[in-house]
């Protein structure tokens, strides 16, 4: 079987093949799909390019693994996991440079997902053990309602690049602690990771069969395929509204279950009492973290008119001090965009804006060369009815506009078809409660610059998503509610 073996020591070459069951195995045609590095463009390796077959025979492996694998103790599930978790731990370095190498970003943002991949196996090999269950009595006496929590079946678990081992264990953790069997159809950007991580996974115990992985470059046939098979009961996918809207409409057909992480486009929104170095240190988590490229990203900051002036000059500040360069690099700050389609959109969202009035502050300009990079930019005065304030810039951007009322500030924040995340800023914990609840979105954070974390209920309200990943949320997402009716 063919592999790769990224720079550096590392504890195994990576297998590039379909794994399959219990091998790893090429593509049947022999088709391979490029992997290149966003930083310099050149190719780094190939991985199988599966054809609708190969995600049948997917679907086989799981299915011959379900029923042992749902029957398994929850306390084995869970040492699983938790094996899955120290054996991942003990690679953080390796798997951080394969994921800037792949994906562009820089090394402490790499750092950071591997240690937030991780912390879903252990939070959900914690989980595992406590799968509730409900017993009551109907209103009308007699009857006892008995409820169970079953695994749901055979999952397919498709991710973005932009998290390449977080997005893929969010999935495959809860599906396991549930006793679900899984196919990861991982993003074709950057498979390499998602290749590593379920090496890892195979090596530390988990069974042939329970995580399959598919890497194709025809995503629309494979997944297809896959959820028109009536074994596949599950479909869990993150990435774009657009593509979220095509397979909730594949997924009708069969009636599958759909959890969905889709595109957001969050506001920042800072009032005049806000802590000025802690608004901005939270600013530069918030919009900086993976180059811009997070579906939690600020996109959008709405700062009230008493700061605003001086929140624009310390963004320009902090953000124009950022070293923008290679992922890999130690020195790296801001690494590169994925491709070269992720530059031209946000080229494309800063000349509408700034042909519509917006000033740039800072950046806004693409540097030569064959890399895929954009500075850390910052524009002022975004004037309504700029696409950027509708659309996903998915990179160092921040969008900057004033504000004078707190209605004024909830009905900007509202004005989005997405609601992912939310930042507000303000001195007065009451007044920022009250915003947290009237912005529509599923997340909020307040006065802080992160909200991901695997033991909270990650998701998203109106076309950002639906269902819940991460806390005990995100194991439901992968269990029936069985109800017994019992005469006791
Ligand atoms: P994308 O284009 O929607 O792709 C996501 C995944 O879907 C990839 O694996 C892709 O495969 C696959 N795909 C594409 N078309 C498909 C089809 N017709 N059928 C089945 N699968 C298909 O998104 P992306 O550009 O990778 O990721 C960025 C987006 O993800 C942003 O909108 C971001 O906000 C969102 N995101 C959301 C969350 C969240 O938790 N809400 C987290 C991270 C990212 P290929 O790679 O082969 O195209």
């Amino acid at each position: 079987m063919t592999s790769y073996t990224p720079p550096g020591d590392g504890p195994f070459a990576i297998p590039t093949g379909l794994l399959i069951g219990e091998r790893w195995i090429p593509a049947a045609n022999g088709a391979t799909i490029a992997v290149d590095d966003p930083a310099t463009g050149a190719t780094l390796a190939t991985v199988a390019d599966a054809a609708p077959e190969e995600g049948i025979a997917a679907v086989d492996a799981a299915a011959a693994a379900a029923t042992s694998w749902a029957a398994t103790a929850p306390r084995r599930r869970a040492e699983v996991l938790l094996a899955c978790y120290h054996a991942m731990m003990a690679q953080q370095e390796w798997l951080a440079r394969l994921i800037a190498l792949e994906n562009g970003k820089a090394l402490p943002d790499a750092r950071g997902e591997v240690a937030y991949a991780a912390e879903f196996f252990r939070w959900y090999a914690e989980e595992a053990v406590r799968i509730p269950g409900e017993l009551a009595t109907s209103p009308a006496g007699g009857n006892r309602i008995m409820v169970r929590y079953q695994p749901i079946g055979i999952a397919l678990l498709i991710t973005p690049w932009n998290f390449p081992a977080a997005m893929a264990t969010r999935k495959i953790a809860p599906a396991l602690a549930a006793g679900c069997t899984c196919i990861l159809k991982p993003a074709a950007e950057t498979p390499l990771t998602a290749l590593a991580v379920a090496e890892i996974m195979r090596r530390a115990g988990v069974p042939a069969g329970v995580v399959n992985v598919v890497t194709t470059s025809r995503p629309g046939p494979v997944c297809s395929a896959i959820l028109h098979d009536p074994r596949v009961r599950k479909l869990s996918f993150t990435g774009s509204t657009q593509v979220g809207r095509v397979l909730l409409r594949e997924a009708a057909d069969q009636v599958i279950s759909s959890s969905m992480e889709l595109g957001g486009n969050a506001p920042f929104v800072v009032f005049d009492d806000a802590d000025l170095d802690a608004a901005i240190d939270g600013a530069m988590v918030a919009k900086m973290r993976n180059a811009g490229e997070a579906c939690t990203a600020a996109n959008r900051f709405y700062v009230q008119r008493g700061i605003h002036d001086r929140f624009v000059a310390r963004l320009v500040e902090r953000m124009g001090a950022l070293t923008v360069g290679p992922g890999t690099d130690p020195a790296t700050q801001c690494g590169a965009m994925i491709n070269r389609k992720a530059v031209e959109k946000i080229e494309r969202l800063v000349a509408d804006a700034v042909g519509k009035g917006a000033r740039v502050e800072l950046g806004g300009r693409t540097p030569a060369g064959d890399g895929c990079f954009y500075p850390p930019s910052v524009i002022a005065d975004v004037r309504p009815g700029s696409a950027i304030l509708h659309e996903e810039v998915f990179g160092p951007v921040a969008a900057v506009t004033g504000f004078d009322t707190e209605d004024e500030a909830v009905a900007l924040a509202n004005d989005t078809e997405y609601g992912l995340a939310a930042y507000v800023y303000s001195g007065d914990l009451r007044r920022a409660l009250a915003v947290a609840d009237r912005i529509d979105c599923g997340m909020v954070a307040v006065n802080r610059g992160l909200v991901s974390d695997a033991a909270a209920p990650f998701g998203g309200m109106k076309q950002s998503g639906l269902g819940r990943e991460g806390s005990h949320h995100g194991l439901l997402e992968y269990c029936e509610a069985k109800y017994i009716a019992v005469t006791w």
